[in-house]
């Protein structure tokens, strides 16, 4: 099966940590994206992160990306610098840094060759990015064992029970909790592609 990696290195495991200190609300983390070269000012000299969709983590079509759920902050206010603690302000917001997808058993239509990964997970591939054709179930599950030793390392135990992320059901879930947030490593269907291949997943979002 067509399987494509991103690696996880220490220093990127940190930058990601670090995210789950930042203030739940959009002027955080323009700044925090700003300051790891995420993003950059706007015209109006303000930055301005891009919340429900994929998000490049520097120059578009050659990197890594983070898909953001709904923006942070809290829903009675419009100010963008306002974050607050409150769980309904909360529903679906989040940051989801990909580690690995899998296509399995996927075949482009029409001429039931194997999918071609440019279609899947863009064109040209993320220069950082691994992309093996003949990858098993087992490579795509190592990279789950593999993610989860690490952070075990960094956090700790896991916690006995969470809710689901990113979606109800997610396939595989082990999370902790790192000060008032939720560090989730999920293997799941990947809604974006309509469930044509499963990702696996770094999900960081408020703790209630
Ligand atoms: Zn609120």
């Amino acid at each position: 099966m067509s399987m494509l990696t991103f690696p996880l290195t220490p220093r990127f495991l940190d930058a990601l940590l670090e995210l789950a200190d930042v203030p739940w609300c959009r002027d955080a983390f323009d700044e925090e994206f700003r300051r790891r070269g995420w993003a950059r000012p706007d015209a109006g000299g303000e930055t301005a992160v891009g919340w429900l969709d994929h998000w490049p983590l520097g120059e578009p079509d050659h990197s890594w990306h983070v898909v953001l759920g709904e923006y942070p902050g809290c829903s009675n206010s419009d100010d963008p610098g306002v974050a607050c603690d409150e769980p309904a302000c909360h529903e679906d917001s989040f940051l989801a840094f990909p580690l690995a997808y899998a296509a399995i058993d996927c075949v482009e239509a029409g001429t039931g060759l194997p999918v071609d990964p440019r279609h899947l997970w863009g064109d040209p591939l993320p220069a950082w990015a691994t992309h093996n054709a003949d990858a098993t179930q087992d490579d795509f599950l190592a990279c789950y064992t593999d993610t989860e030793r690490l952070l075990r390392a960094r956090l700790g135990a896991p916690l006995p029970a969470a809710p689901p992320v990113p979606s109800d059901e997610p396939e595989r879930q082990t999370s902790w909790q790192r000060g008032n947030r939720l560090v989730s490593l999920f293997l799941d269907g990947n809604e974006a592609n309509y469930g044509q291949d499963d990702w696996i997943g770094i999900d960081i979002r408020p703790f209630h």
